[in-house]
């Protein structure tokens, strides 16, 4: 049953809070706050008494930071810190601190510095010798890999892949034989074009994980293989609406030695084989999976393709 917050609840959130106010929060120092990234409740008690008690904070958007700030009744100074004004912003904040204020930092949802603003000035303050403090909280990657399923315990965080498909599938074809799970931002508008790029270079086979609109009303956690997920996104074009974590499956495993031999065998094949060919032919040289030796095959042909193209 969904129980809602009771008064005894209530009372430890309220004990809670005033034990924040035994803690230490320096002066001089950058708070980087993470906020919701969806659901306005999914913020620490941490963030909310940081973002109370700092002098001024510094937003990728002040509306939309001034709107979460009103929901929680706080009312504080707020100053824009984007992509196109984080240097000379960096300089300002460094003074702030010098003065011995307490600045926070916060982008429009999820951690600061994560696929937005906020690494250059995190540089300029610990340059300045002055003391950076993380209050950590919601990351739209983080919640899609603990839920994902996949077993491997690495990622690899790549972010926003190029818009163009050709740098695209470039990109792909270099983190296509990564054995960590990838990690890929993407917006409504790129989506079908990301996911046909992801099946081309990865193959039909890999499994996908597309986490829509996490913590929101329409949150939709879908898993199936990358051959699959266009026809999922067809079926219903709400699905292509919204923000976007992908978890694609790392490359199938080969230990280093296997791979090294499965990688002279194909690279051999594909001289006069197709890729579907070369990773039959190989599956019975070596007794390896087909499906492994294909996305290895792949690779290896997107490599070659590259290279050819480059010397051109
Ligand atoms: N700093 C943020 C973080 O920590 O997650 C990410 C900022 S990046 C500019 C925005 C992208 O994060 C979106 O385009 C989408 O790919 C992803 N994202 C943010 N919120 C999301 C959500 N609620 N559900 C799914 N993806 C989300």
């Amino acid at each position: 049953m969904n129980q809602p917050l009771n008064f005894s609840l209530m009372a430890s959130v309220s004990k809670l809070a005033d034990e924040l106010d035994a803690q230490q929060f320096p002066q001089s120092a950058l708070y980087v706050i993470a906020t919701p990234i969806g659901n306005v409740s999914d913020i620490s008690l941490r963030a909310l008494k940081v973002l109370n008690m700092v002098d001024a904070i510094a937003c990728e958007d002040t509306r939309n930071t001034s709107q979460l700030l009103t929901r929680y009744g706080i009312s504080k100074k707020c100053f824009a810190a984007h992509q196109h004004n984080e240097r000379s912003v960096a300089e300002k904040i460094v003074q702030q601190l010098q003065e011995g204020l307490r600045i926070a930092l916060v982008s429009d949802a999820g951690t600061p510095g994560i696929s937005d603003p906020g690494a250059q000035i995190v540089h300029a303050v610990l340059e300045a010798g002055l003391q950076v403090i993380p209050i950590p909280g919601a990351s739209a990657a983080i919640a899609a890999l603990s839920c994902s399923g996949f077993l491997s315990n690495e990622f690899y965080f790549v972010g926003f892949l190029p818009a163009k498909n050709k740098q695209r599938e470039t990109e792909l074809a270099k983190l296509s034989n990564i054995k960590a799970t990838l990690v890929l931002y993407e917006a409504p508008h790129r989506i079908i074009e990301t996911i046909t790029s992801l099946a081309l270079v990865f193959g039909s086979e890999r499994k996908i994980l597309i986490a829509r609109e996490l913590s929101k009303l329409f949150e939709q956690i879908h898993r199936c293989s990358l051959g699959s997920a266009i026809t999922w996104f067809q079926q219903d074009e709400n699905r292509q609406r919204g923000e976007f974590v992908l978890l694609i499956e790392g490359a199938a495993s080969l230990s280093s030695d296997e791979d090294s031999e499965a990688e002279r065998i194909l690279g051999i094949l594909l001289e006069d084989c197709s890729v579907s060919q070369a990773a039959t032919l190989a599956a019975r040289i070596t007794g390896k999976k087909k499906n492994t030796l294909y996305e290895l095959a792949l690779a290896l042909q997107q490599k070659s393709d590259i290279a050819k193209d480059e010397n051109h």
